[in-house]
C-alpha cells in the first residue's frame, strides 16, 4: 500500500485547526476536485484522499486518536476506511450534502464542457481569422451508435431496473440515511442491458478522440475572451445533451503595438531637428502606413492620434484608435559637420537668451 499523506496536510490546514474551519476546507476542495465536475488526471483520486482525511478530522474521536498514533490510530477507531463505498457513492454524499436533487441524479448525463486555447498573434486577434484547433474530448462511438451493442446483436430488459433505468438507493453516510434515486448503474438509465459489448469501445458507447475543428476568430478579441462553441464538448449519455467547447484566447504581444482595450499604442521617435522644424512621417498601422503630420515646435511626449486606426470593437463595426506617442531622441554621436552645426545653433540660442537676463 502507498504511504499515505498526512490528514491535515491533505486539507491544507493547521493541526489546532477548528471543526468549522475542517468543515470548509473540505468543502473547497471537495467541490475543486469532485469527479463529476473535475476530469483532470488525478483528481478522483485527490477527491477519495480530501473524503477520508474529512471523515476522520471531522469526527472528536478518529481525530485524537489520529493525533495521537497517526493512521493506524484512526483505523482502530472503527475506521473502516473508503474502500467499501464505489465511487457513485461518494457522488451521492457530495450531492446530498451540497444540495443536489435526486431528479438530477436520474436524467442521463449532459457531456462536460471543454476548455481548450488558442494562440494567436496580435494581427490575428485585431483583424479576425479562421483557425484550426485540436482537442481531445468523448464523442459517441462511430460503430454502435453510441448503443454499447456490437452491431446487429440484440439487447436485452435491464434485469437491476426492470427497464426502467432508474433504481432507487438507499445509503448510509455520514450525513444520515438517504434514499435516492439513481440511474440504474447496470444498464446505465437505458433499460436494457447489453449482450455483445461493441467492440471498438468495449460496451462504452463513447471513446475518446483527437477531433481537429475550425474555429472563427471575431475580430477584436482579447486576451482571455473565450469563444464559446455549443455543443462541441464532450458527448452526453444516450439522449443527453454534449457539453460546449469554450476556446480560450492567447494572444501574442506586437512587437511595436501595444493594446489597451480597442486602442494601439505605438511610440515613434523623432529628433530634434524634426521636432523643432516639424515634419511629415510614415507610421505603421494595421491596415498600412499612414502619414502623420509633426508640427513645428512639437514637444517629446506628445501624443498624436489616428482615427478609427485601432481594433475593431467586437460584434460592432466600430473601430479604436491608434495613438502616436512621439519620442525625441537625443543622438548619441554626431559627425564632425553635425557637430558643427549644432555648435553654431548653440551659439546662436545662447545670443537670445542674453537678451532674456
Ligand atoms: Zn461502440
Ligand atoms: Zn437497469
Amino acid at each position: 500500500m502507498a504511504v499515505k499523506r498526512d490528514y491535515y496536510e491533505i486539507l491544507g490546514i493547521d493541526r489546532n485547526a477548528s471543526p468549522d474551519e475542517v468543515k470548509r476546507a473540505f468543502r473547497k476542495l471537495a467541490k475543486e476536485h469532485h469527479p463529476d465536475r473535475n476530469h483532470k488526471e488525478g483528481s478522483a483520486e485527490r477527491f477519495k484522499e480530501v473524503n477520508e482525511a474529512y471523515e476522520v478530522l471531522s469526527d472528536e474521536g478518529k481525530r485524537s486518536a489520529y493525533d495521537r498514533f497517526g493512521h493506524a490510530g484512526a483505523e482502530s477507531q472503527d475506521f473502516g476506511g473508503f474502500n467499501g463505498f464505489g465511487f457513485s457513492g461518494f457522488g451521492d454524499i457530495f450531492d446530498a450534502f451540497f444540495g443536489a436533487s435526486a431528479e438530477a441524479e436520474a436524467a442521463p448525463r449532459a457531456g462536460s464542457d471543454i476548455h481548450a486555447r488558442v494562440k494567436l498573434s496580435f494581427e490575428e486577434a485585431a483583424l479576425g481569422c479562421e483557425k484550426e484547433i485540436t482537442i481531445n474530448r468523448i464523442e459517441r462511438c462511430e460503430r454502435c451508435n453510441g448503443s454499447r451493442s456490437e452491431p446487429g446483436s440484440e439487447t436485452s430488459v435491464c434485469s437491476d431496473c426492470g427497464g426502467r433505468g432508474r433504481v432507487q438507493r438507499v445509503q448510509q453516510s455520514l450525513f444520515g440515511r438517504f434514499a435516492n434515486i439513481v440511474t440504474c448503474p447496470r444498464c446505465n438509465g437505458e433499460g436494457r442491458t447489453v449482450k455483445n459489448p461493441c467492440t471498438q469501445c468495449r460496451g462504452q458507447g463513447k471513446e475518446r478522440k483527437r477531433h481537429t475543428l475550425k474555429v472563427n476568430i471575431p475580430a477584436g478579441i482579447d486576451n482571455g475572451n473565450a469563444i464559446r462553441l455549443n455543443g462541441e464538448g464532450d458527448a452526453g449519455d444516450r439522449g443527453a445533451p454534449p457539453g460546449h467547447l469554450y476556446v480560450n484566447a492567447e494572444i501574442s504581444p506586437h512587437p511595436h503595438f501595444t493594446r489597451e482595450g480597442f486602442d494601439i499604442y505605438y511610440e515613434q521617435d523623432i529628433n530634434f531637428a524634426q521636432a523643432a522644424l516639424g515634419c511629415e512621417l510614415k507610421i505603421p498601422t494595421l491596415y498600412g502606413d499612414e502619414k502623420l503630420k509633426i508640427p513645428a515646435g512639437t514637444q517629446t511626449g506628445t501624443v498624436f492620434k489616428l482615427k478609427n486606426k485601432g481594433i475593431r470593437r467586437l460584434q460592432r463595426s466600430s473601430y479604436g484608435d491608434q495613438l502616436v506617442n512621439v519620442k525625441l531622441v537625443t543622438p548619441e554621436k554626431l559627425n564632425k559637420e553635425q557637430k558643427k552645426l549644432l555648435e553654431e545653433l548653440e551659439k546662436s540660442f545662447n545670443k537670445g537668451s542674453k537678451n532674456k537676463k
